[in-house]
């Protein structure tokens, strides 16, 4: 068994809303998800990004990335990857799991920068959040569309998150180099393609930068910034366009 860890950073570049839900009734929900912080013998809420929430969407981008890189993996398919075994299955279900098995790797919540949160209590509560009021047409009526007035909150484009999203792979053989796995390859192209998260991206809110930190495996830094990484895609590029 490998074990990986890919650290993370997301730099917002524009308004995010990362919703709560959806309240009763259609009514839109329109608080960001925080969590709590402790400074001295006070709470305080943050801003954080949920883990289901960037599993969601690397799940979407590396659906993306294995079209890119078709010779790493078969697409998904519900049917024969419900009849494979879990080391058959397609890449994505590897990964991310499905119905009948659980994915490899695990995705925690990225909580605001650390630095972000030395900042004095009120001063981060009036950075992180901002209120978006616009219409939209309401999904609801299929005859006539009406628009709606909503007002959310949304986390501020200053704001920088960070995780380690990691998991454990069996390879073929202990010499493979783990980092050349298509689960580990199409994962960190899916981060590089990752620029939108959360709601509202129509008018323009949740875009991001993802930027990859560093690789590990089994513990050792085995790449280390984002022009590590991208030299990586790069060769497996040139190699995948080489031998379809
Ligand atoms: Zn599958």
């Amino acid at each position: 068994m490998h074990f990986i860890e890919i650290d993370l950073r997301l730099l917002a570049q524009s308004p995010l809303y990362i919703g709560t839900g959806h309240g009763f009734g259609g009514i839109l929900d329109g608080t960001v998800v925080k969590d709590a912080y402790r400074v001295g013998d006070q709470l305080r809420p943050r801003v954080c990004l949920p883990g289901s929430t960037l599993k969601g969407r690397l799940r979407h981008y590396f659906q993306h990335a294995r079209q890119l890189l078709p010779h790493l993996s078969r697409p998904h398919n519900e049917r024969t990857c419900r009849q494979q075994l879990s080391a058959q299955c397609c890449a994505e279900c590897r990964v991310f799991g499905s119905k009948l098995r659980q994915g490899q790797f695990r995705f925690p919540d990225a909580p605001l920068l650390p630095e972000l949160t030395t900042l004095d209590g009120n001063a981060l509560t009036v950075l992180q959040i901002t209120q978006r009021t616009g219409t939209r047409l309401s999904r609801s009526r299929r005859v006539v569309k009406e628009k709606h007035l909503y007002t959310i909150e949304a986390a501020t484009e200053v704001l920088a998150f960070k995780t380690t999203i990691n998991g454990e792979m069996g390879l073929a053989t202990l010499n493979t180099d783990a980092l050349n796995a298509p689960e580990v390859v199409l994962m960190l192209l899916a981060c590089r393609l990752m620029e939108r998260i959360g709601g509202f991206k129509t008018v323009g809110l949740g875009k991001v930068k993802t930027t990859v930190e560093q690789v590990r495996v089994n513990g050792q830094a085995s790449l280390n910034g984002q022009e590590d990484v991208d030299g990586r895609l790069r060769s497996l590029w040139v190699e995948g366009s080489e031998n379809p």
